[in-house]
């Protein structure tokens, strides 16, 4: 094991440990385990927490570095964990810069040791060379102050069929649940000739699917030269990288739709059938208090525009269950909306306070309540996932193998088929015998 990356979280994450990957194997480090943390959930924390322990039990002389948003968050935190080396920022993590030199024990000059005795005149020391790593012993800046994100061309994804590509960074926004602006800074996007840069290496490596990551991608190019929107650069990198099969999208706020990403969903076969609504509930009363920019008429709109402009698109969507003053009534109407609109891949969390967010101020609905909610939206969804699977029976599928036997159409359904002999990142054509659980049963006809 010379670097091993752990990411929790986001694709936004996913993309970003291998740029870390990539700094830390070309800064020579061995024997290193970095984990890229999230900050959305307690129970996140929790677990990168736990991994982080056993890591260093299992590993009692590797350098373990934090990082990610809940590092950037609460870096002293990590700081004071026994196990950990190093605690680095957001920022940080995609600097070069960052993994130049470290962990190696600096020789300090004269001046610096005068300097370092007159500060610590009061205490005994007798390991400098320790003082001054556990001074640099954490590296996060303020997250507000960045303006820019760090152009990094990354080759390849260990293991994936589908790359990620950063496209934008940071949100604008502060819904009243959310944690991710302290963590991620105020929203910022990729140059266009870079992202065309990126997609292009990624597809000469032989990828046949892009997944654009952001945390707001609809926020896109607001604070680039001429302000092109996401439609408008989704088209010119199609039109740019006319080879790449495939490009998807990740989660859409419905409000903040521009006139090209709609022409583009309607007449570009490229552009999968499948938008993630970043949706959270469903119930204009609980919008209003997480301060999002939609109500629920127009998640009902969103949807009959996508469908009637391409039929066969699906909808997935992230829900929170139980945010703060959610009664039964509120929670009906979210439940009824996955039903309403067809939202046929359900990312459900149970509300989890965020310290230093507003609605962790609000009355509390009781966790247990939370939990029978969200399993309640998870049943409404794989309902509709079930009833959608049903519909492809007997149709022909493009698929893109992930691993042995397994793939995923353009929609986003998982597929099992028989031809386990067949590479990760091929693209096949199945014809659809059969539904089971969450999968779609099919026969290779076309490699
Ligand atoms: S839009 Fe809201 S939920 Fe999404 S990252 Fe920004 S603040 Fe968080």
């Amino acid at each position: 094991m010379t670097i091993d990356v752990q990411t929790f979280g986001c694709r936004l994450n996913t993309y970003e440990s291998e740029v870390i990957r990539s700094h830390a194997q070309k800064a020579g480090l061995e024997q290193v385990i970095v984990f890229n943390t999230c900050a959305v959930t307690a129970e996140a924390e929790r677990q990168a927490r736990q991994a982080i322990r056993k890591a260093r039990k299992k590993n009692p002389n590797a350098k373990i570095i934090v990082t990610g948003c809940s590092a950037q968050i609460k870096p002293d935190e990590y700081a004071k964990m026994p196990e950990v080396d190093k605690v680095i920022g957001n920022q940080e993590k995609m600097l070069a810069e960052s993994y130049d030199g470290m962990f190696q024990i600096k020789h300090t000059n004269a001046a610096e040791t005068e300097m370092f005795h007159v500060k610590h005149s009061e205490r005994n020391i007798s390991n400098f060379s320790q003082v001054i790593a556990d001074e640099e012993k954490v590296q996060v800046n303020d997250i507000m102050s960045v303006k820019e994100t760090a152009s990094h061309l990354v080759s390849g994804f260990e293991g994936k069929a589908r790359a990620f590509v950063q496209v934008q960074n940071g949100c604008n926004h502060r819904c009243t649940f959310c944690i991710i602006p302290y963590g991620r800074g105020n929203s910022r996007s990729v140059p266009m000739g870079e992202i065309v840069e990126q997609v292009r290496l990624l597809v000469r490596e032989g990828y046949k699917e892009i997944a654009m990551t952001g945390v707001d991608i609809t926020d896109y190019g607001k604070d680039l030269p001429g302000q092109p929107t996401l439609g408008q650069m989704c088209r010119r990198l199609l039109a740019l990288v006319p080879e790449l099969p495939r490009l998807r999208l990740s989660s859409l706020d419905p409000v903040e739709m521009d006139e090209d990403l709609w022409q583009l969903i309607a007449n570009e076969p490229r552009l999968t059938p499948h938008l993630h609504i970043s949706l959270q509930a469903g119930d204009d009363m609980v919008l209003k208090r997480m301060k999002r920019r939609h109500l629920r008429h127009h998640v009902v709109e969103f949807c009959a525009r996508a469908r009637a402009l391409r039929p066969e698109i699906v909808f997935g969507a992230d829900i929170i269950a139980g945010f703060p003053t959610e009664t039964d009534e509120m929670f009906e109407n979210t439940l009824r909306l996955v039903s309403e609109v067809d939202i046929i891949y359900t990312h459900i969390f149970p509300y989890s306070a965020r310290t230093g967010t507003p609605a962790a101020k609000m009355p509390q609905v009781p966790l247990a309540v939370r939990k029978a909610r969200a399993a309640k939206l998870r049943e409404a969804g794989a309902k509709q996932l079930s009833a959608y699977l049903q519909t492809r029976i007997g149709q022909v599928e493009e698929v893109l193998v992930e691993q042995a036997g397994i793939g995923r159409t353009s929609a986003y359904a998982s597929v099992k088929f028989d031809a386990k002999e067949i590479p990760a990142g091929t693209m096949i054509h199945t014809k659809i015998i059969g539904a089971e659980g969450e999968n779609l049963l099919g026969e290779v006809v076309a490699c």
